[in-house]
């Protein structure tokens, strides 16, 4: 059920009024175009699964979207090859490691352990069907816009910072190749991958994303269904096991919503039927998570007692 209105746009504002000032945390600075975002912004806001927006702050500022992508490639080849052949070929594990780790490639048996890391996120595009890299990146922007119910585009700033920097994205793909779980160009799955990772968006566009799975993949924005309904339980299950790195069993222990964050400080929350809950700030903790942005979250989940191990 979705909570009264006005009790979330009091939520979404005292999220953002009590965590403005808040300290700690620095931005990424493995990427040179994250570490330049002015560490103050801050923004917060909810889409609720029947198309209100309630926000806060600098919830209008675009941001990379980094590895949050990895939700939306994911749906995306779920649906193109089917749930069966996914998840034969992608797995479904909590990784216990940092988003970048070797270790994911193939812990136990011969698959990436989680789409939403890098080694299985590469392999995830590697799988969306095209005849060419170009066919592949159009399909990913289109689902991205979709999600978001408008036209998502890619900052040629942050694709060049991160294309220039990727080395050890590049050595992840030859890696999966020579495993044999790459299944196009390694070079071409890495490099579309870290464009799909370096689009803009805004705290109230991720908002609207969450909502297309809140609302069985229908944007309750824009009125589009986006994808098969079937496929939201599998996301939401992706998105609890290793939706915040290294943080995710805490993640879901504390807050209880599926999530995913992403290293340009952004962190997306999915409470199935109801809402998503979005909140962007750059610092982040050593996890790679934005500090505010959990900290907001978690109020406005709270502050509305959503948490899918409490459903009433
Ligand atoms: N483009 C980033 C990388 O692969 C995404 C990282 C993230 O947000 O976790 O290094």
């Amino acid at each position: 059920m979705i909570p009264d209105k006005a009790a979330i746009r009091q939520a979404v504002q005292a999220a953002h009024a009590d965590h403005a000032n808040d300290t700690g945390g620095a931005n990424a600075s493995y990427i040179p175009y994250l570490a330049s975002v002015d560490p103050a912004l801050f923004g917060v806001c909810v889409v609720t699964a029947d198309g209100e927006v309630f926000e806060a702050g600098d919830a209008r500022f675009e941001f990379a979207l980094e590895s949050i992508s990895k939700v939306f490639s994911m749906a995306l080849a779920m649906q193109d090859v089917g749930l069966p052949e996914f998840h034969d070929k992608v797995g479904a594990d909590p990784t216990g490691e940092p988003f970048n780790s070797v270790i994911a490639l193939a812990l136990h048996g011969d698959k990436p352990l989680s789409p939403l890391v890098n080694a299985g996120a590469m392999s995830t595009v590697s799988l969306i069907p095209a005849a060419s890299p170009e066919e592949r990146w159009a399909k990913i922007l289109n689902m991205q816009s979709a999600f978001a119910g408008r036209r998502i585009s890619l900052s040629d700033d942050v694709n060049n910072s991160e294309q220039s920097t990727n080395f050890h994205n590049r050595a992840i793909a030859w890696l999966l190749y020579s495993g044999g779980t790459m299944y196009s160009d390694p070079m071409e799955a890495c490099e579309v991958y870290t464009r799909q990772c370096s689009t803009l968006v805004t705290t109230a566009d991720l908002a609207t994303m969450g909502a297309t799975v809140a609302a069985r993949g229908r944007n309750p924005v824009s009125g589009e269904q986006v994808f098969d309904p079937s496929l939201v339980p599998p996301i939401l299950a992706e998105m609890t096991m290793e939706g915040l790195y290294t943080a995710s069993g805490d993640w879901a222990y504390k807050v209880g919503l599926p999530g995913k964050s992403g290293v340009g400080g952004g962190i997306l929350a999915i409470m199935p039927g109801t809402l998503a809950i979005a909140a962007f700030s750059p610092p982040l903790d050593p996890a790679g998570n934005s500090v505010k942005a959990q900290k907001a979250v978690a109020q406005v989940a709270s502050a509305l007692n959503l948490n899918i191990y409490n459903a009433t």
